[in-house]
């Protein structure tokens, strides 16, 4: 008897041995037949012993040393000797090795299964096809339909809920995962209230549901299953506080260009030398630097222009050759002598005799708006603060766009309305971290000053942090009757709308539970989403993310 190790026993489960084999440097071919004297026809489950005849089934199997395996299997045909049985003849099961009218054995169609549930179609395609049992990727995609759709799973008692973009802005499913056991258990198209609301029919073992702050899941488990507890997800709690605190410095994103012009003078102020001629501070020598700077590039142009047209070019050549705007050629051109720029605005202004005093300030690097207003007003300064502040913003601005070799410095940029929310209210475990670099919190500390609504937001959103992170459900209380007479009218709504969902949100800080690991799923899912180039329907890309790899 011949025993091949791996494969012999595959055979002897369904009663067959091997009788001869073949193998070339590619290829193992094995011929198997059995003895079976009788077998269970599949309808009437009689046991018959009246053989009819026997064929061969030729079945492909899992690669053996590096061999593609070819396996010839004899199968015996029976007859049913139960006369009530609609069945004439029936050929005996191998079940354990292959499935009835397949091609390829059990292992095969396992070990495609998995590298399509590992990998994709394509991909698995590709793999196969190098270890030697090569399949097309819709063979592979089918064994993996058919894995999809054996999915067993202990009744879920806490769940997470939440959606993720089928088609980002169009089309949204929804991921169910068993927070107790860590593993998504169910994916469903769409997010509206009736699926979830049918799928939790079917599942009355949970008993807790964290979600999401949208309302469709809520009302779902409110309708269906309303003696659940309901925990508004701890993630979406923070990512609601990011938006109203991001819609807030967008409103008020003037105030973040003033700060971030700040910013730029304090992390590189200018020398501190003053010029001999008290109407001449630095600050306003830069911009005149800056500006006769300008000029004279500006006179380089205009005599090239004149030099040009003296060759006998026409404007438009001229401004072809030398990328400038027709327009200004001709106005080169027509006005004879160099034009220069007219001055802007008129009149004397109202700071114009306390500049040198506040230009000064600038120098110093004061950042302190209110203290030089007062310093001002102590001076008969009649102007307002917010004269003062446009002032001192633009006099930074101004001076740190050059540095101290008088050669264009970094221009003040502004912060995203993300970023700056990251500085207001970066934290650690803690909840009160500060700013991590000196310019981030100079620049916090600098737009706070500017705007007390942003002041209060950023104090109100940190002390939130730690109030989740420690857990302090009274703490909360407390806090949300403040926020709810927040100055921001975003702050008040972010209020308004924990009001209105107290008791999940409460349960936020009282439960253990929190969808934060669903979302640690989604990314599983939108990564294996990709991986099959965003074209997977959805029952195969249940089958991907309900097993476990
Ligand atoms: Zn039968």
């Amino acid at each position: 008897m011949v025993v091949i190790p791996g494969l012999s026993e595959s055979l002897s489960a369904v009663g067959k041995q091997i009788i001869h084999f073949n193998t070339t440097e590619t290829l193992l071919s094995v011929e198997a037949a059995g003895s079976a004297r009788g077998a269970h026809c599949p309808t009437c489950f009689c046991r018959s012993y009246r053989r009819h005849g026997q064929y061969r089934r030729q079945l492909r199997a899992q690669t053996l040393m590096g061999r593609s395996v070819n396996l010839g299997v004899q199968v015996r045909r029976f007859k049913c000797v139960n006369p009530q049985c609609s069945r004439t003849t029936f050929v005996e099961r191998i079940d354990a090795l292959a499935l009835a009218n397949q091609r390829r054995t059990v292992g095969l169609s396992g070990a495609w299964s998995a590298m399509a549930q590992a990998l994709g179609g394509s991909a698995a395609a590709r793999l196969s096809a190098k270890l030697g049992m090569p399949a097309s990727r819709d063979t592979l995609l089918r064994e993996l339909r058919r894995l999809g759709s054996s999915v067993t799973l202990a009744a879920p008692v806490v769940v997470g809920i939440d959606d993720w973009a089928i088609t980002r802005g169009h089309r949204y499913g929804t991921i169910v995962v068993d927070l107790e056991r860590r593993r998504p258990i169910e994916v469903l198209d769409g997010r509206e209230s009736t699926s979830v609301a049918d799928w939790l029919q079917r599942h009355p073992s949970i008993q807790v549901v964290a979600r999401d702050r949208a309302g469709a899941y809520s009302d779902a488990a409110q309708r269906v299953i309303p003696h659940t507890q309901q925990v508004a997800d701890r993630w979406h709690l923070l990512g609601n506080l990011r938006e109203t605190v991001e819609r807030l410095l967008l409103r008020h994103n003037a105030r973040l260009r003033e700060a971030a012009q700040l910013l730029v003078v304090a992390v590189s102020p200018l020398p501190q030398t003053q010029p001999a001629g008290a109407d001449s501070v630095l600050p306003l020598m830069a911009w005149q630097k800056l500006s006769i700077d300008r000029r004279t590039a500006r006179l380089g142009r205009y005599e090239e222009v004149v030099r040009l047209r003296a060759q006998g070019l026409s404007c438009k050549a001229i401004g072809r050759a030398m990328d400038l705007d027709q327009r200004t050629v001709s106005h080169f051109v027509r006005s004879g002598e160099y034009p220069e720029r007219s001055p802007r605005g008129s009149g004397p202004m109202l700071l114009d005799a306390y500049r040198h005093h506040l230009c000064q300030r600038v120098v110093q690097g004061c950042t302190n708006i209110t203290a030089v207003w007062h310093e001002l007003q102590a001076n008969a300064f009649k102007g307002s603060r917010g004269t003062v502040r446009v002032a001192m913003a633009h006099a930074y601005a101004v001076s740190s766009s050059t540095d101290t070799a008088g050669r264009p410095g970094r221009r003040a940029s502004t912060p995203s309305a993300q970023r700056a929310y990251a500085w207001l209210v970066g934290w650690d475990e803690r909840g009160n971290q500060v700013p991590k670099r000196a310019e981030h919190r100079q620049f916090v500390e600098a737009l706070c000053a500017i705007e007390p609504q942003i002041a209060q937001a950023s104090s109100l959103a940190r002390e939130f942090l730690g109030l989740i992170h420690r857990r302090d459900v009274a703490g909360f209380d407390r806090w949300l009757a403040r926020a709810r007479d927040g100055k921001a009218p975003e702050i008040r709504r972010f209020a308004g709308s924990m009001t209105a969902d107290l008791s999940a949100v409460r349960a936020a800080f009282e439960s253990p539970w929190s969808s934060g690991q669903v979302e640690g799923q989604i990314n599983r899912l939108k990564f294996l989403k990709r991986q099959m180039y965003g074209r997977a329907k959805l029952d195969l890309l249940r089958a991907r993310v309900l097993h476990p790899n």
